[in-house]
Parts: structure tokens; C-alpha cells; sequence
């Protein structure tokens, strides 16, 4: 294998950012075709044929679908093997009227395009497809393969289509670069969460009898306390924030209105920082000072992919951190200076995204760099700046040819 460790990408980020400004119209335009497809989890059919159709017309080496549905290109055939992912589903919404505008019509105004998916996460989509376009037409390093994957099921499911593409059809990549928005800064990781339930059970009983019964909904009180309590006592981590505890929501299972209740279940939102994990946050719950003999469970989540594959996962989502030091941080965000003249800021997300799959489960390394701004995620105010596109895209089509300077560090780490 060919090793460059040392020298510079061929290609600067003035000529990177020159070429990619030639297809701004391309760009803007394939992102609002995007925009205009509605395609909430499991119902991307539409929307991932028309970006197989784009992944086909801009000559990329080959293009398929997977069996949930993503549609993964390849350019290249070097042995780093570099998989730039961005999910393909959007979120719905909500009430149409608190929208200013359509939000799929893809409005473009004042140098922004606006909808559901401006920025979470169609313009990763529409810049890594143009950046592998732009890489393929320089030359791919004989070093790299590069996948894309317009992955779907995220906002349901974070992170079940790369256990799927990697684990289930043998797409085995060394690096992922993910493109949820960070503001064209570089994110390195992110808290985890998962889901879990308290179910306490009673003894049903007429309302007007109520002794002879036992109220599994006053089993349930104490138990919420403490949880409150327990919230207040969860570690710190200086990078990812605190770890956090809440109850979303209770569900009592009665005979009627004028009866005690035989069942309480407390649904709960576990987000877990550094060092904390299924088994740690399960001990803490089981640990709760009045939980007696209520059952503690994970949750589990069911769907169907737009294939009409079923899909089953238990709700954990593991943290994720990228050392600072790793070879793809320096990567990226050598890749992102060169383009943007500006060293980029080294954070994280404060949402979870596909990385809690590809690093937290299968512990590939993975990096996010993308444009728009993580606050105006699933908001009425989605948009996301064409200036940003277009310097989106030079660096998707750099990054890889500074990863390939870089292959044998990132071969020895993967
Ligand atoms: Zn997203």
C-alpha cells in the first residue's frame, strides 16, 4: 500500500473552493428538490430515488440501494475505505400554520434556502454528493474509497441504518464523516441516551372499596421523586455536559374512572455523558431507594423501512468521543482551514446523530463537519446560508485527499 504520511493534499482550498463555486446552481438547486419531497422516517422512497438519479448523473463509479433503503455511492477503490454519511428523513411539521413559508418549497431568499431539511440534514447530502463528484474529476488518491450513504431511519432510530450498511451488508469503512450541521466547525462526539420504564403493579378495586385494593399509582409516586432526586446527583463531563435524567411520561392502566388503578408505567429520558452506560445507568434506577418491586426495563423500538423491512433495536444510543489527538480530527480540520482560511472550532452536538452507531456500537472512528446550525434543527426556522453550501462542498471533496495523506496513521488507529 502507498503511503504519502507527511505531504500535503495535491489540491488547495482556493482551487477546492473554485471548483465547487462552479456547481453553486447544482447545489441549490438538487437541495431544494430535496426539500420539496416530504420523506418523514420510513417514507424516503421518493426522495432516495432522486438522489439516486443525481448520484447516477454525476458519473459517480457506482450507486445502490441497501436494504432499509439508504442509497450508498462509491468513487475510488484504495484500500481507506472513507464513508461520508448524511440521513435522509426529516421530521415532520408540526402545525402547518406556525410555518412563515412553505416549508417545502425550498424557499431561496437573501442568499438562503429555507424548509424542512435545509439544515437537518439535506445539505450534507447535496454537498457530499457534488464534493465526491469534484474528487472523482481531480482523481481519487489511489489510497481512498469513498462511500456516500443517504441513510434513512435516523430520526427514529439514530444510527440503526449504519448497524445495518456496516454490520449487516459488509460496507467496512476505517473513518465516517458525519454531516449533521455544526456551523462548518468540526464535532467530535456527543452525549447518548436511551429510553427505559418503571412498571409498578397493584391490585384493582371498586373506588367505593378502595381498601381492599392496592394503588400501583401510589407505588409510582415515591419512585418519581426520586428520580428527580437521583437527576440531581448525575456526573459532569467538561467536553459532553451532564448527564440528565427526567420522566417523559406515565401511563396508568385502570378498570375504570371509579376504580384503583392495577398499573403504573413511568417512561423515562436518560441522557448519558462520558463514562456512563447501559449498565451503569440500568444500576442507578434499580438502585432507587423506593422502587420495591416495580420492574425496571429498556425500551425497545419497532419500525418498517420504506423496503418493508421490519426493524427492531433496543432505545440505547452509546456516548461517543474522538480524541482530540486522532488522526481524523487533525484531518478534518486541516481540510476545513484550507477551505475556510479560519481554523475551525473542535466541539461536539448537543443532539444524538448516526455516530452513536458507527463509533459508539462498532467503534469506528468518526468526525461531523457540515453547514447550518444545530439549533435550527426540527424548528419553523430551517435554513441553512448557499455561501455555506458551496464551502461545504470543497471540503467534502478535500477532505479525503488529506485523509489519504494521512491513510497509514488512520489505518493503525481504525
Ligand atoms: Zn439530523
Amino acid at each position: 500500500m502507498t503511503t504519502t504520511t507527511g505531504t500535503a493534499a495535491k489540491t488547495s482550498g482556493a482551487e477546492a473552493l473554485a471548483a465547487a463555486r462552479l456547481h453553486q446552481d447544482d447545489i441549490v438547486r438538487f437541495l431544494r428538490d430535496l426539500i420539496a419531497i416530504p420523506a418523514e422516517s420510513g417514507k424516503e422512497r421518493a426522495r432516495c430515488h432522486r438522489v439516486k438519479d443525481e448520484y447516477d448523473r454525476l458519473g459517480l463509479d457506482e450507486t445502490w440501494f441497501d436494504g432499509l433503503g439508504t442509497v450508498v455511492a462509491r468513487v475510488g477503490n484504495g484500500p481507506l475505505k472513507v464513508l461520508m454519511d448524511g440521513h435522509i428523513d426529516c421530521v415532520g411539521i408540526g402545525d402547518p400554520a406556525s410555518w412563515a413559508f412553505d416549508p417545502f418549497e425550498g424557499k431561496l431568499e437573501d442568499g438562503k434556502v429555507f424548509g424542512r431539511g435545509a439544515v437537518d440534514e439535506l445539505p450534507a447530502i447535496a454537498c457530499m454528493a457534488y464534493g465526491a463528484k469534484l474528487l472523482k474529476e481531480r482523481g481519487v488518491p489511489p489510497e481512498l474509497t469513498v462511500y456516500l450513504s443517504a441513510s434513512v431511519l435516523e430520526e427514529d432510530l439514530d444510527g440503526h441504518c449504519l448497524l445495518h450498511l456496516i454490520g449487516k451488508e459488509g460496507l467496512r469503512p476505517d473513518a465516517v464523516v458525519l454531516g449533521e450541521p455544526t456551523g462548518l466547525d468540526v464535532y467530535r462526539g456527543h452525549r447518548g441516551r436511551m429510553e427505559m420504564t418503571i412498571t409498578t403493579r397493584g391490585v384493582a378495586a371498586h373506588g367505593a372499596h378502595a381498601q381492599r385494593g392496592v394503588n400501583a399509582l401510589y407505588k409510582a409516586a415515591p419512585i418519581i421523586l426520586d428520580v428527580e432526586r437521583l437527576n440531581g446527583t448525575l456526573r459532569t463531563d467538561p467536553f459532553l455536559g451532564k448527564g440528565s435524567i427526567i420522566v417523559s411520561y406515565v401511563d396508568v392502566k385502570t378498570p375504570s374512572m371509579c376504580a384503583v388503578p392495577d398499573r403504573a408505567t413511568i417512561y423515562l429520558d436518560r441522557r448519558l455523558t462520558a463514562g456512563e452506560t447501559i449498565e451503569t445507568a440500568l444500576a442507578e434506577v434499580k438502585a432507587l431507594p423506593h422502587l420495591g418491586d416495580a420492574e425496571v426495563a429498556v425500551r425497545s423500538y419497532e419500525g418498517t423501512a420504506w423496503t418493508g423491512k421490519k426493524v427492531e433495536q433496543e432505545a440505547y444510543y452509546p456516548t461517543w468521543v474522538l480524541p482530540e489527538e486522532h488522526p481524523l480530527v487533525r484531518g478534518t480540520v486541516q481540510a476545513v482551514e484550507a477551505v475556510l482560511g479560519r481554523k475551525p472550532k473542535v466541539s461536539r452536538w448537543h443532539f444524538s446523530t448516526n455516530g452513536v452507531a458507527s463509533m459508539g456500537r462498532l467503534g469506528i472512528p468518526s468526525i461531523g463537519f457540515a453547514p447550518g446550525l444545530e439549533e435550527l434543527s426540527h424548528s419553523t426556522d430551517e435554513w441553512v446560508a448557499v455561501d455555506d453550501l458551496v464551502k461545504a462542498t470543497a471540503v467534502y471533496s478535500l477532505l479525503p485527499e488529506t485523509l489519504a495523506v494521512l491513510a497509514s496513521e488512520l489505518k493503525a488507529k481504525g
